[in-house]
Formats: structure tokens, sequence, C-alpha cells
């Protein structure tokens, strides 16, 4: 059994052709820019879409841990008292049961993560085989790290290897040698990224460990890496910081580098999580401002993609 949070079906930024992408709960790192938030714990996540919430209260007629509440709280509003009703949800009395999930028949709870038969992911995944076969897509694996789950992770590429499918990976690099070393066999590309070059921000922002990341990337043949660098306000969107990455990479015989422009979708997650998203009001960036690198790496010889 593995850990699944999500499968999405006709994905096309998540390596070539046509693919499912297949999200692994459990992440090493805590990048507070994250966009998918849910995918950091490996325990179930609650998460609750006030906007579609009607405050109707079956989920708390059905919550036997009284983990839910409906309150009343008094706004003044244009001098006026007036009351409002809010949904509350207490983690410390929630065991994620998922009872509150069913009986919502608006979809405002979601309970992410589920534990899923290696078979059951397989069956899903080759439905769209036609798919693959006439685009030279395939199945990417993402998280969350999928080397996370590392035994169970191992037994889905080898089956999907053995089926002929053409497997891609999304990872952050931050695991020991050995695990890639008896992955890399069954995995014909690695999104593979690189967020800074600087080792103490790396490490302080997002808790990687520069050294075991460059040690991981220098293990990959060349013709299966592309490298993927997410460009975030304030932590690596200068040109300088920009520019030493893909020195970087040209140090390191990359071909390809993906240049991901900082967006803010990752909020409404955050915000169903009860949590604060720390980029919320950091405006997405416009691809544009990014085009400039194209050149700097075509001049080392490195195919620069902004997006993908
Ligand atoms: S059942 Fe759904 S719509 Fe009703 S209160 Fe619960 S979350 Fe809101
Ligand atoms: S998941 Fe279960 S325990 Fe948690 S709020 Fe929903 S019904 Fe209650």
């Amino acid at each position: 059994m593995i850990n699944v949070f999500n499968i999405e079906k006709f994905a096309i930024h998540d390596g070539p052709g046509i693919r499912t992408t297949v999200f692994l709960k459990g992440c090493p790192l805590h990048c507070p820019w994250c966009s998918n938030p849910e995918s950091l714990s490996l325990k179930p996540v609650f998460m609750h879409d006030e906007r579609k919430c009607t405050l109707c209260g079956r989920c708390m007629e059905k919550c036997e841990s009284n983990a839910i509440s409906i309150s009343s709280s008094i706004e003044n509003y244009e001098r006026n008292n007036k009351t409002k009703e809010l949904f509350v949800h207490d983690t410390d009395k929630c065991i994620l049961c998922g009872k509150c999930e069913k009986a919502c028949l608006n979809k405002a709870i979601s309970i992410y993560g589920k534990y899923m038969e290696i078979e059951e992911i397989v069956d899903e995944v080759m439905k769209d085989i036609d798919y693959y076969e006439s685009s030279g897509g395939g199945v990417t694996i993402s998280g969350g790290e999928p080397f996370i789950q590392f035994d169970e992770f191992m037994e889905l590429i080898k089956i999907l290897k053995k089926k002929g499918l053409h497997v891609a990976v999304e990872t952050t690099g931050n695991y020991s040698k050995e695990k890639l070393k008896k992955a890399e066999p069954y995995i014909d590309l690695f999104l593979f990224d690189i967020k800074h070059i600087d080792e103490e921000k790396l490490k302080s922002f997002t808790g990687a460990d520069k050294n075991t990341v460059v040690a991981n990337l220098k293990e990959i043949p060349v013709e299966k890496l592309i490298m993927r660098v997410p460009v975030i306000p304030g932590f690596n969107s200068s040109e300088k910081d920009i520019k030493d990455i893909i020195e970087f990479g040209h140090k390191n015989n990359v071909k390809i580098i993906n240049l991901l422009p900082f967006h803010p979708f990752g909020t409404i997650k955050w915000q169903q999580m009860g949590k604060v998203y720390q980029y919320e009001n950091i405006p997405i960036m416009n691809k544009s401002e990014l085009e400039k690198y194209k050149e700097y790496g075509k001049s080392m010889g490195i195919d620069i993609k902004i997006g993908g």
C-alpha cells in the first residue's frame, strides 16, 4: 500500500506527451511557497472550503468525535450588530475518519491522503495507455517527495517499467545516494529541483541539504535529467541568483533547465487547511520576466524553458 493524495489525468507539464501524474504524500522539505501543502505530511490532511460550505451542519451531526462545530460571532457592520456563523474544525479532536467528507453534499470537506494498493494505481494509469502511445507520454510520480515512501515507490516504478511505460519523477533530490542508485534504472526522466546554490539559504528556507542534493544530481545520466528551478521572489529571483543556478547547471553538464515562475495558486489550499500562506499577497510572476535567461543559457549550450 502506498499513500497517495491525487492522481491527475491528462497532465501535460510533468514530462513529455500526455501523462498521468501520481502524487504521493510526504516531503522531507518545508518550502514556504509550496503549492501542494496537503502533500507535506504523511498523515491524511483535513481541508474545508468555506466558499462551498452552506453551514448546513450535516458533517457536524456525523462527527462522533465532536470535532466540528458551527459557532456564532457578532460583527459590527455599519453600526449594526450582525451575527455571523462560522465553521470550526478542532484538529486535536479529529481522528480523520472521513465521515464528514462523505456527509457533505457540497464537497466542502476533503481529506487528502489515502492508502492504495500498488496494483490499483497501475490499473488506473494503464487506462490511458492509448494516449501515452500516441503522444509519447507516460506516467510521472510526483509529491511531496516520491522517495519518502521508498519501498512502495520502488515497487510501483518497477511494475510501470515492466508495462513498458515512460516513467518520470519529480524530485527534491534530498535523500541518500543508495536510494537514488537503486531507483535510477527504472526512471526515464528526472525533473530534478535545484532551488538555490547558497547552502545556508537553501537550508534555512527549505530544510534541504545542498551536498546531498548536488551529489545526487551528479549521479543522474545527463540524458535523463531536466533541472527545475521554482523562481521565488525574495528567495532566488535576483539576476545573480538565477545566473548562478544556470552556471551551476552548466558545470554539471545539464542540458535542459526549466525556470518555473512563481504563482500564488497554493493560497486557497493553505487557507483550507486553516493555515496562513506567507506568499498570499505576492503577485504572480510574469513569464516574460524570465525570457532574458534563454539567451544566457544558450551561450552555455543549455536549453532554458520558461514554465513546464
Ligand atoms: S456538511 Fe458541508 S456544507 Fe454542510 S456544514 Fe459541513 S462542510 Fe459545510
Ligand atoms: S474526519 Fe471524522 S473526526 Fe474528523 S471532523 Fe470529520 S467526522 Fe469528525
